[in-house]
């Protein structure tokens, strides 16, 4: 069996007002930030390294992500490349992607990574509108024609844009056109984010979250679905879209219930029944990288696949859920999913002995409602 690694790096210039994610600004003054930089990777180094029930497995992809990965200085993401190459087997052919700003675009960020072995690099530019950007209180500035330029020409990696669809005040001509743009570029990987106004972020104090917002955002999601399918992209996950065969391998393994390690304050692995969570803290995390084991009941565990497997547009069938709780699906769950046949949100189809389960088109404009209503049972 090959394991994924992900390895978080909660650092950010600023917080951006939409979201939700465990980051924390970097300290202003270079020296300041260095040490923390440097606690940090001493910390993550220490983590790897702990993780003795898992040294020696192997490993196909691996996974910087944040926060702002790139923030944290290529040459400390480098040191802990090699720590993962002591500790692991990493397979010829992994997959190794970070995460990155406009502002890292520049070759000489990246350059060093891909020497290093990065051949997947995703940029998050949300947005190229800078009305829409301040209404979602993106900090990092959109990029330049120049920076993009920069990062298609290096030929090694398999290019990555993430852009989000459903800002408030959006007009379906501005989505167009960050889609014509992403497009023309011809990256292998785009990304299409629904804006979700989490009601612990700023963001949540200026938009109502009424029927007429969550029918704009219905709207501009299938505008989306439409325009990135006519452009020859296939959409695989509800907010993931690429140039055939160039999926991202290492979010597959969290769709399709595939082990992988977390490293770093906030990460969490899974092995199959057990999820291990770290503390969230960066000074906490610092001071003692101990996970807490959070061991899946059954019914968890098969709500957890069933969430999951409804994210990929292909869905689930009835013989990976078999083979992985050793049982049929429940009655419960059956019935659930007929229902949601009947109301055309899903789709089942028969594959030999099996059926297979996914959304439809409808179901994908409200899949947290479809997914829920299916694994409510569970609960
Ligand atoms: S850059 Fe990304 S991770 Fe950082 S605050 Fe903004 S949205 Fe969150």
């Amino acid at each position: 069996m090959k394991y994924g690694v992900y390895i978080h790096i909660p650092f950010c210039k600023g917080k951006c007002s939409y979201c939700s994610f465990y980051s924390i600004p970097v300290p202003t003054p270079h020296g300041e930030a260095n040490a923390l930089f440097d606690s940090y990777l001493r910390a993550l180094l220490g983590d790897i390294a702990s993780h003795k029930e898992f040294h020696g497995v192997s490993v196909d992809t691996v996974y910087f992500g944040g926060g702002t990965p790139t923030l944290f200085g290529h040459h400390r993401i480098l040191t802990v490349l090699s720590a993962l190459k002591s500790f692991f087997r990493i397979t010829p052919d992994a997959e190794i992607s970070i995460e990155c700003n406009p502002s890292d675009l520049a070759e000489n960020v990246l350059l060093p990574l891909v020497e290093a072995g990065i051949n997947r690099v995703t940029v998050g530019i949300q947005t190229f509108h800078e009305h829409l950007r301040r209404r979602i209180g993106r900090i990092p500035a959109a990029p330049t024609e120049s920076q993009l330029e920069q990062f298609m020409r290096i030929f090694e990696i398999v290019h990555g844009i993430d852009i989000m669809c459903g800002i408030p005040d959006a007009t379906e001509k501005e989505l167009a056109r960050d889609i014509e743009t992403v497009t023309s570029l011809k990256p292998e990987h785009i990304s299409v984010y629904l804006l979700t106004v989490e009601s612990n972020t700023p963001l949540a104090k200026t938009v109502f979250n009424d029927d007429s917002f969550l029918e704009f955002q219905r709207q501009q999601l299938e505008f989306a679905m439409d325009m990135l399918s006519h452009k020859g992209y296939v959409h695989y996950e509800i907010s993931n879209y690429c140039l055939s065969g160039y999926h991202s391998r290492h979010n597959m393994k969290y769709w399709t219930f595939h082990p992988y390690l977390g490293f770093g304050a906030g990460a969490h692995g899974f092995t199959g029944l057990v999820r291990y969570y770290n503390t969230q803290k960066v000074e906490e995390y610092i001071q003692f990288q101990q996970y807490q084991k959070d061991v899946r009941s059954q019914r968890a565990a098969m709500a957890e696949f069933l969430m999951t497997g409804l994210r990929l547009i292909e869905g689930f069938s009835e013989v990976n859920f078999e083979e992985t709780f050793h049982t049929k699906l429940p009655d419960s769950i059956v019935v659930c999913l007929n229902e949601l046949v009947r109301e055309n949100l899903l789709r089942c189809w028969h594959e030999g002995n099996t059926r297979r389960y996914c959304l439809t088109r409808e179901g994908i404009c409200i899949s947290d409602y479809v997914i829920y209503r299916c694994v409510e049972p569970l609960l």
